[in-house]
């Protein structure tokens, strides 16, 4: 296991390029090595202030990786360099390829039904051979019977994308009776894959303005998140830096 830095009361993982993390995500399905990722942006990091369970759910990740502009600046503040945005949306379909290619299957679990269908459909012509074990939407009442199903199914990869940090929450306390090897918390990916939302043009993503398009489109529920966590979050890096010191 890498080892993880910590940025205020989280601890994540400093890898630079998507390509690096994808070579690693390899050796481990081929060592059979179980794992449990997900992605840290500052709407996470706000979350996990005000929720301290979520705060140890994160900090139990095998694999907690940098997703946007706010968590790499906040990161640099407690000495950590990153290099390339690993946000879910960009560093899935690299994962999904390897997936394609070695024979592991897949199981979606989240969005809305018409959603999650949509993405299965979308991603099986998109990354060719990929095998898709299992489908199933985020709406659901019961642990137990939807364990039950992806592990009926045989996948190799769960994906859960049903939202910070319901989708976290499932993985952790899940952890040992879910057997696929791999549990990824993906958020919104499906709603992207199924492109029932569009994602920022090219130029946006490289100049980190994802989330400026996703304000534009969402401006009722992306302002608060944005323009006010982003401050939220600032505050409490540099004030945990400080105290720190102190
Ligand atoms: N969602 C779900 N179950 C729920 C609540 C939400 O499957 O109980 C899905 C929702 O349909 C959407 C995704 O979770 O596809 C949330 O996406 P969002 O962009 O809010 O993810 P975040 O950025 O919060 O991780």
């Amino acid at each position: 296991m890498h080892e993880k830095k910590q940025v205020g009361t989280l601890y994540m993982n400093d890898f630079q390029t998507k390509r690096e993390f994808a070579a690693l995500f390899s050796q481990n399905m081929n060592r059979h090595q179980p794992m449990n990722l997900y992605f840290l942006n500052d709407h996470g990091f706000n979350i996990a202030q005000k929720d301290p369970e979520y705060n140890e759910v994160l900090n139990r990740a095998d694999y907690l990786l940098n997703d946007g502009i706010g968590i790499k600046l906040g990161a640099k503040l407690w000495g950590i360099r990153l290099r390339e945005n690993l946000n879910g949306t960009d560093l899935i379909p690299v994962l999904l390829d390897q997936c394609a290619r070695n024979h592991w299957s897949v199981y979606l679990l989240g969005a809305a039904p018409k959603v999650v269908r949509a993405a299965a459909q979308k991603l099986s012509e998109k990354h060719t051979h990929l095998h898709i074990a299992g489908i199933h939407d985020g709406y659901f009442d019961s642990d137990e019977q939807i364990i039950a199903e992806i592990n009926q199914s045989g996948a190799d990869v769960l994906l859960v994308g049903m939202g910070m940090p319901l989708q976290e929450k499932f993985i952790d306390r899940n952890t040992h009776a879910l057997a696929p090897l791999v549990r990824i918390a993906v958020g919104g990916f499906f709603d992207f894959a199924s492109e029932t939302k569009p994602r920022a043009p090219k130029l946006m993503r490289r100049l980190n303005l994802e989330w400026l398009f996703r304000m534009a489109l969402e401006p009722q529920r992306m302002w608060k998140r944005n323009v006010v966590g982003h401050a939220q979050f600032f505050a409490k890096v540099l004030w945990l830096k400080w105290s720190s010191r102190h």
